[in-house]
């Protein structure tokens, strides 16, 4: 491709919405445009790079034995109805409507297609396992789409769903997507670290989520320098807070004492109270399907909102308004406790962490504003309707499996793995007949890759202060041929001509910048873009019979002519082998 043929739209500065690194530099270096918030047009360079992560995916998935097929991204409501998720996926879904005035979906997710699918083609034990999975187009009306690719309304994902007979099946379909992934993610030149990840309302214990380490990461993920464990943080649990509970009675009842104008953890532990947040219990009130609910924790912990919905069975909880706090406590938040003897509705279910178990001399509020409540014992003063791990894990405690203390980094989700179970094959009719003609619903699991955030997140990781650093894997162009004067007589030229077509003859993707530019300016965008590999052909070298090499991030090397074309080949297939 000759550089002038193509679309390369270089900019010096990022526009001002561009947020972090990996999208300025997306639109810096001319691989993508903006058309509106989270939906973009790919220009010629992105797309190629988009079309290599895409094939390795493809050989990938083929490989560990899926099959791919294409699902329409318009689908009918009703399908959603019957899976239940028409009400629960709500917020995500992209309606339309036709001239009929009926309703359609913009799918962001295929479970219902593919379900089906199986329903209707897969009736016997002899035709499973199947893997089907797509490399398509998803719609998802995100809050808050930003970071370029990253969140957007509209991206391409691999999904694949797999279709067994058995649980024991259904985990050998698990562990061939694991491996896959590991295997792609590599091969698009990503370190990433797979992580034991929340399994939702929907439970069981196989969730990875494939994750690449950034700071712009929207995840936290939970880890030890063993690499013996590492978890979401909405999933992560640990040996327990580092300061331990207290566990010493300190009263034989409860004492109210007065505490004016103190409404946080933070209050009661400053002067005059100085109780510290750990010897605090928090009461916080959650409506659940129109019913309240409590949950207790320690005072310096945080509810962890994936762990409450696990426990719960539902996501769709919200915090309580301080107007049903109010009617259902007699107190305002800040005030709140669930000691029994202060309860107005005892009715109101009581969760409670784990790490609770057993406190003693607790101080929590008195359900009475201007009152906090002391010397509370959780089994003596409260009931509690059912215990639970709640709490969100800290840095630098024990490790449950290692014993080594905890780390905590922000990462990308690029990819997801998932145990489904028969969720869907049971609401969608995926049954079929065993060997003993018994009807059975398919073990199913899912697996997403986020294709077009994969990309992203390969610059994310891959750059330096003049651009992209692409792996040869996925880089839109393998070589950057740069004649530094472009007149078709220039014996400069001439050798690049020349080379350009031996290269590319040979299978490397080969650009040459025709432009009639400055050197620095040529130098500046092939940097910026990423090549991995450059060869300027100029008239100093030339006089002396030589080019220059020049890889990505490395020095440059003068090199003979004749060596040129084997020295470019060998530093390809070198890489490539990486
Ligand atoms: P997230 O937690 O980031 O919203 P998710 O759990 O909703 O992701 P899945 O439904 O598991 O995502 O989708 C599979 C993959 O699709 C994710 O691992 C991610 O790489 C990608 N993905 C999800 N949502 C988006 C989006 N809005 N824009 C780009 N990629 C996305
Ligand atoms: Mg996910």
């Amino acid at each position: 491709m000759r550089w002038t043929q193509t679309l390369i739209p270089t900019l010096r500065e990022a526009p001002a919405d561009a947020e972090i690194l990996s999208h300025k530099l997306l639109l810096r270096a001319g691989l993508l445009r903006k058309l509106a918030g989270g939906v973009y047009t790919f220009l010629p360079l992105g797309l190629r790079s988009l079309r290599k992560v895409e094939q390795i995916v493809r050989e990938e998935m083929d490989r560990a034995g899926a099959v791919e097929v294409l699902m329409p991204a318009l689908q009918p409501p009703d399908i959603w109805q019957q899976s239940g998720r028409y009400e629960s996926a709500r917020d995500v879904l992209f309606k339309v409507r036709d001239s009929a005035n009926r309703e359609w979906l913009l799918g962001p997710t295929h479970e219902e297609v593919i379900t089906l699918l199986a329903a209707a083609e897969i009736n016997s034990y002899r035709q499973l396992p199947k893997n089907f999975y797509q490399i398509q187009v998803k719609f998802r009306d995100e809050i808050r789409p930003r970071f370029g690719l990253m969140r957007a309304r509209e991206f391409i994902m691999k999904d694949a769903y797999s279709f067994d007979v058995s649980d024991e099946a259904a985990q050998v379909s698990y562990q061939k997507m694991y491996d896959a992934y590991t295997r792609i993610f590599a091969r698009c030149g990503l370190k990433t670290l797979p992580v034991e990840a929340d399994t939702g309302v929907i439970g069981g214990k196989f969730s990875h989520e494939f994750m690449v380490p950034a700071e712009t990461g929207e995840n936290e993920v939970v880890y030890c320098d063993t690499g013996n464990y590492a978890a979401n943080l909405e999933k992560a649990t640990s040996q327990g807070p580092i300061t331990p509970t207290p566990a010493v009675s300190a009263g034989a009842a409860p004492e109210r004492f007065p505490t004016p104008g103190v409404v946080t953890i933070e209050a009661l532990a400053s002067a005059p109270y100085n109780v510290a947040a750990h010897q605090q219990i928090k009461t916080l009130i959650h409506v659940v399907e129109g019913k309240l609910v409590i949950a207790l924790l320690r005072g310096d912990d945080q509810l962890n909102e994936a762990k409450f919905a696990g426990r719960l069975g539902t996501a769709t909880f919200r915090a309580a308004t301080a107007e049903e706090i109010l009617e259902a406590t007699g107190a305002h938040p800040g005030s709140l406790g669930a000691v029994t003897s202060t309860r107005t509705k005892p009715e109101i279910k009581v969760f409670a962490d784990e790490v609770l178990r057993g406190a003693r001399g607790m101080t929590t509020g008195a359900n009475e504003d201007g009152f906090h409540l002391r010397h509370v014992d959780m089994e003596r003063d409260i009931r509690v309707d059912e215990w639970a791990d709640l709490r969100t894990v800290r840095a630098g405690e024990l490790c449950v499996s290692t014993g080594q203390p905890l780390k905590i980094r922000r990462a990308i989700e690029v990819g997801h793995v998932f145990k489904l179970g028969t969720k869907y094959s049971e609401k969608l009719g995926a049954l079929f007949l065993d060997e003993a003609g018994a009807r059975k619903p398919a073990v199913m699991g899912c697996y997403g890759i986020g294709v077009t955030r994969t990309l992203q997140a390969v610059i994310e990781q891959c750059n330096d202060k003049d651009g992209i650093l692409w792996p040869m894997s996925v880089a839109p162009y393998q070589v950057c041929i740069t004649p530094l004067n472009v007149a078709a007589d220039n014996p400069g030229m001439k050798l690049a001509e020349t080379l350009y077509a031996e290269l590319t003859a040979r299978g490397v993707e080969v650009i040459l910048d025709d432009r009639d530019e400055r050197p620095g300016v040529k130098f500046k965008d092939a940097d910026l873009v990423g090549f991995p590999l450059r060869v300027s052909i100029g008239e100093k070298s030339l006089a002396k019979g030589e080019v220059e090499i020049k890889p990505r991030g490395g020095g440059v090397t003068p090199v003979k002519i004749e060596d040129a074309l084997p020295r470019v080949l060998g530093l390809v297939q070198e890489s490539e082998a990486r």
